[in-house]
């Protein structure tokens, strides 16, 4: 098979794939995508699976779904249907391709006695801490243990033992008989088989040996047949690992281990071991939170599959570490939403407007459009009415240079409707707090427009009081105020930020809104995009902004 020459230059992965179909080196290549199901998926692992499952769809191969679960004290069932759930949102399909690399325990433990039986292998009974000791550092040589040169009979037997259940937690260990002088530290005997009496999410009690990654895993891609078995950088030190297991066990497939930088994402972490320390400490509400960098979070927060697709896309692969920054990521977002929310008009911080010579009782219905990046989304009708409720940050009593919106005595657009002009403003007596304005509007303005070609210098958006559904309104901000969090103190949980989420409970928007169902992503018209909870319901509606739109004001404010 010849692949055809593409418009892009190609990330070196997809160059070796390249090269190894046209060298006829495989009919069809064969990827998978290996979570470990202790935890929920992260964008980092959009990464991956975008690699994995992209490569395999471009060059007409397969990829395959295998839950390395080879950790029974840390892996639940929970995390395996929630990452199976996560990548068919994101838009892959595994078809009937699901594995478990606990599917391939018996397989395993029979090439280890095949291990044994080579002398390549043998049970070590030195404890945890003297494993380590003995393993000699990046300077020094290791040490051999003096269990090193046990029989193959006396190998065989101990080792069915632990199988057996025979020894505590710890008592032995299966290791790889390499090389305890090798430069590479990962080849100074690795274990490969710990004791853990624990019961697995899929084989219960069957076993109390348990493989160790660098042991299972190319074992699992050669039952698999995969051809391309690709991992993050750190990784790259463990390939001659891989390659020793390949060469020295007598699987059915070679398969070859490829490593490429991992994503780094600005003022988030992503690491599974930090992100249960906030889920389990109580820092967020959960795994979806949509603060957090996880798959099932940024769908809460109203991010489109897509979007974190085309971003996966953006950043490419390269063996080069580096931190992207979080708006890339955001910018995707905002430039999908742009193309697919329908836009509607939301007040977060209400401030009453009475159009005193608006006729008392009428209302009428304006017309507003959907969707101006797409003709086909139509129009919608708005009501309109004597009171409205504009944005309280739309009005200034004295506005400073450069504030163009509402103000006594000027004159504004309210969006689809009318030009209205501030009148005047109704305070508290006590307090000083501004109640509401009184404005009046132009007739002849319908639809925005003055007939006498009269300008305005601010559009703002609004709702009528009579007609509109309450609602609440979550504003996220970062989780974390620095850009690498934990990076002066050594404890990420330092930088957590205080201001990460505010909660807005007495919001309006239009009555369209009232039909609105959960997941569903809406432009509120000149403040960002907003996704519909699953805490809405019965009446309710709860909106989590995805993110803000670009605040012209907000910016110059910032820069004072
Ligand atoms: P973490 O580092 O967050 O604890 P992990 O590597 O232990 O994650 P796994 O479930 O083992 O999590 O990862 C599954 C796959 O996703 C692996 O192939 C891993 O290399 C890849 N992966 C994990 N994190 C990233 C990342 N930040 N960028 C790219 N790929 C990643
Ligand atoms: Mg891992």
């Amino acid at each position: 098979m010849s692949i055809a020459a593409p418009t892009q230059p190609l990330d070196f992965i997809r160059q070796i794939v390249t090269d190894d179909l046209n060298a006829g080196k495989y009919g069809r290549i064969i990827t998978r995508f290996p979570p470990e199901p202790n935890g929920y998926l992260h964008i980092g692992h959009a990464k991956s699976i975008c690699l994995n499952f992209g490569i395999a769809e471009e060059f007409g191969g397969l990829c395959n779904l295998r839950f390395d679960d080879t950790n029974p004290i840390k892996e639940e069932q929970e995390y395996v249907d929630a990452i199976m759930e996560d990548v068919r949102w994101l838009g892959f399909d595994w078809g009937d391709r699901l594995f478990f690399a606990s599917d391939y325990f018996q397989q395993m433990y029979d090439y280890a006695l095949h291990l044994i039986k080579a002398g390549k292998a043998y049970v070590d009974s030195l404890s945890a801490d003297e494993i380590r000791e003995y393993r000699g550092t990046l300077i020094e040589p290791g040490k051999d243990s003096p269990y090193r040169n046990r029989s193959v009979e006396e190998n065989l037997d101990l080792f069915q033992r632990m199988k057996a259940g025979e020894f505590p937690e710890g008592a032995h260990v299966l290791r790889a008989k390499i090389d305890m002088a090798s430069g590479n530290i990962n080849l100074r005997d690795p274990v490969l088989y710990r004791i853990i009496h624990a019961e697995h999410h899929r084989t219960g009690n069957a076993w109390c040996i348990y493989p160790m990654y660098d042991y299972a895993h190319p074992i699992s891609d050669a039952q698999e047949g995969v051809t391309h078995s690709l991992c993050t950088l750190e990784f790259e030190d463990h390939r001659p690992l891989y390659d020793w297991v390949m060469e020295n066990c007598p699987v059915p497939f070679r398969s070859y281990q490829y490593e490429f930088a991992r994503l780094n994402l600005s003022y988030t972490v992503l690491s599974k071991r930090r992100l249960i320390k906030l889920v389990k400490e109580g820092h967020v509400s959960g795994w979806d939170d949509p603060r957090l960098p996880t798959l099932s979070g940024m769908r809460r927060r109203g991010y489109p599959a897509e979007a974190i697709r085309r971003f996966c896309d953006l950043i490419g692969v390269g063996k080069r570490e580096n931190v992207v920054d979080m708006a890339l990521l955001e910018y995707c977002v905002r430039e999908e939403l742009n193309k697919t929310a329908p836009r509607v008009m939301a007040v977060l911080k209400p401030l009453k407007v009475v159009i005193t010579n608006y006729p008392e009782g009428q209302s009428e219905e304006l017309e507003a459009v959907n969707n101006p990046e797409d003709p086909t989304a139509g129009t919608r009708p708005v009501p309109f009415g004597r009171e409205l409720y504009i944005e309280r940050d739309d009005f200034m009593e004295e506005p400073p240079k450069k504030f163009f919106r509402l103000a006594p005595g000027r004159e504004v657009r309210l969006r689809y409707a009318y030009f209205i002009k501030c009148q005047d403003v109704v305070k508290d007596e006590k307090t000083g707090d501004i109640l509401e304005l009184r404005c009046t509007y132009d007739p002849a303005t319908k639809g925005g427009y003055a007939p006498d070609g009269r300008k305005v210098q601010a559009t703002l958006h609004w709702v009528a009081a009579s007609h509109a559904a309450p609602a609440k309104v979550r504003l996220y901000d970062r989780l974390f105020s620095t850009p690498e969090p934990g990076a002066a103190t050594g404890n990420f949980l330092d930088d957590l930020n205080p201001d990460s989420l505010e909660t807005l409970a007495n919001c309006r928007v239009e009555p369209s809104l009232g039909r609105a169902r959960p997941g569903q992503r809406f432009q509120f018209e000149r403040l960002g995009y907003f996704c519909v909870d699953r805490d809405s319901g019965r009446g309710s509606l709860t909106f989590n902004r995805t993110v803000p739109l670009k605040d012209p004001w907000a910016k110059i404010q910032k820069g004072k």
